[in-house]
């Protein structure tokens, strides 16, 4: 089962790559101007997800892709890296079904050139990191 943080992530990174949620095919839809703002995720996408969360997610699903949001948050789907690309990706955790990625409408990625589509940092975890690096000298 998805958790509703990988879910938020898997479109953080989706919406970083032009990609909309769609709502009840098309009726609306929701696209922050930006997802990432320094080391956090913009105050847009934040507000964004919220909108998201109130809405009806069993008619929400990301553009390109065949899974509604209440389908990832089910216990029968995971998010998993793409073979192809490595963006995040629903895959059937039981059955047989093969991953579909949306980027399989998106001719020119993956793109090494571009920015990749990320995570905010988390500058604590940095620290604790070059911290450790520090520490554990020859
Ligand atoms: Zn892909």
């Amino acid at each position: 089962m998805a958790s509703p943080e990988q879910v938020k992530r898997y479109l953080a990174y989706w919406f970083q790559l032009g990609k909309k949620v769609k709502v009840d095919n098309g009726e609306a839809e929701f696209f922050p101007k930006s997802v990432i703002q320094g080391d956090r995720y913009s105050p847009e996408f934040e507000q964004c997800w919220e909108q998201i969360l109130r809405s009806d997610l069993a008619k929400c699903y990301l553009e390109g892709s065949n899974q509604t949001l209440s389908q990832l948050l089910q216990p029968n789907w995971d998010i998993y890296p793409c073979a192809r690309c490595d963006m995040p990706v629903p895959i059937l955790s039981v059955g047989l079904q093969s991953p579909e990625c949306a980027c399989a409408d998106l001719p020119l990625w993956p793109d090494t050139e571009l920015p990749q589509p990320r995570s905010p940092i988390d500058s604590r975890d940095r620290l604790d990191s070059i911290r450790d690096r520090l520490t554990q000298k020859p």
